[in-house]
């Protein structure tokens, strides 16, 4: 799942920024019709400011923000690139994004915050698809073969991973096609075919099958070297993820001794970043793709003190509370819809001295942390906000709590 998918947009301060007509000055062509970049008429200052006032404004009752974390570079950020196909009736294709709120895709051939080298394998890709003849996806016939392609690039290991998800299993030429592909971009290191029979707004299915490659790539982050896989969550803006992680490990002052819980793991990336200063680590993830590559990305790091647990959080959670388990330090990093009654309820059982909440979603973070201090269990004491989206509305945050002694 995409924290930064689109569906599940609930909050927005745009009101209170954008006035009437949105991105009026936008340097962008699509931008008012994307829906990806609510602040692309801003400055990047600007953005910063308005995010820094909504998040201190949400959470003040909680106590006062630190300076917000804003990029070096605001542009190019994300690793990530999602696009749709479709062939029009001239027989061009395009591939491109959702035209905000409709199923209608909007060509999209350059764009401010993505990967300018994906988006170069994606014109690549378009130009392959109508010279191999293959067929798109209709949503009304159920006709055609290719959905969309997901492009990954680990920054700081050049590797990149080409996802192509397709409909149905047969894949016509699909060595000529991947020859040519990796003819014009030697730089691919992995190809997949996803197949995804589903009409949901999910962009993959579940089954994977290697077309060239090792079906993953491999990235670094804090010094650590991470597997992802095609359906893994890994976070889209490595250059901040690095200031998020040491910013959450930070401020949860391990000396080495601690029982660590890193509920919502992913591919168990702040759990080995936090694993060289605590004792033990206890991963927890929902997804067993992501769990599968934190197994080996333990491996791969010789991180010997970890374990993970493929598990829904709140379950897994209640378990740990039932058996009276010790943990010292929580970090949590839900998806944008928080975390559920069973966990935060778990979570207050446990009673850990600390708890380190990473979220991408304010309101979210908002109401739980309003749970956490009822009653004084709970005392906030530092948040800041790390900004991983430039020139989109989303800003994630942390925040430390510390539990008040009776
Ligand atoms: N901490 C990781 C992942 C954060 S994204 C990182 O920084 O990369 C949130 C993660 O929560 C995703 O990997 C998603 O698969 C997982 N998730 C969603 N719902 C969950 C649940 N109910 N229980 C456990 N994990 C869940």
């Amino acid at each position: 799942m995409s924290k930064y998918s689109k569906e599940t947009k609930k909050y927005s301060h745009k009101k209170t920024t954008t006035g009437a007509k949105k991105n009026i000055n936008s340097p962008c062509p699509i931008s008012d019709r994307c829906g990806g970049c609510q602040y692309i008429d801003k400055s990047y200052q600007e953005q910063l400011t308005i995010k820094e006032e909504y998040l201190g404004k949400l959470l003040k009752d909680f106590g006062d923000m630190e300076p917000i974390m804003g990029m070096e570079n605001p542009y190019h950020y994300r690793n990530k690139v999602n696009a749709a196909f479709k062939r029009k009736k001239n027989g061009e294709i395009i591939s491109g994004t959702y035209e905000e709120g409709t199923h209608n895709i909007l060509p999209v051939t350059s764009c401010f915050i993505e990967d300018e080298q994906a988006t170069k394998i994606m014109g690549t890709i378009r130009a392959l698809v109508r010279s191999f003849k293959i067929t798109t996806h209709n949503e009304d016939t159920g006709y055609g073969l290719l959905k969309h392609v997901m492009i990954r690039t680990a920054r700081k290991t050049g590797q990149i991973m080409v996802v192509l998800v397709t409909a149905s299993p047969v894949f016509p030429s699909k060595n000529n096609f991947v020859k040519a592909l990796r003819e014009a971009h030697p730089e691919i290191t992995t190809v997949v075919q996803n197949i995804n029979q589903k009409h949901t707004s999910m962009v993959l299915g579940d089954r994977n099958q290697v077309m060239y490659g090792k079906g993953f790539i491999e990235d670094v982050l804090c010094g650590k070297r991470f597997r992802i896989s095609p359906n893994s969550f890994y976070q889209v803006n490595p250059e901040q993820t690095e200031k998020l992680y040491m910013k959450a490990v930070e401020f949860a002052g391990l000396t080495g001794k601690e029982v660590v819980l890193d509920a919502y793991c992913g591919i168990g990336t702040i759990g080995m970043v936090a694993s060289d200063k605590a004792k033990e680590v206890i991963g927890v993830e929902l997804n067993k793709e992501a769990v599968r590559d934190a197994i080996q990305n333990a491996k791969l790091n010789g991180v010997k003190n970890i374990r993970f647990y493929n598990n829904d959080a709140g379950k897994f959670m209640v378990g740990m509370a039932k058996d009276n388990a010790k943990v010292d330090v929580v970090f949590m990093d839900p998806p944008r819809s928080g975390s559920d009654e069973a966990f935060m309820s778990s979570v207050m059982k446990l009673a850990p001295e600390r708890i380190v909440y990473i979220s991408c979603g304010p309101d979210t973070l908002a109401r739980d942390l309003k749970y956490m201090t009822k009653g004084g269990r709970y005392r906030v004491e530092r948040m800041v906000g790390c900004d991983m989206f430039g020139f989109t509305e989303h800003v994630e945050s942390v925040v430390l709590l510390s539990r008040v002694k009776p």
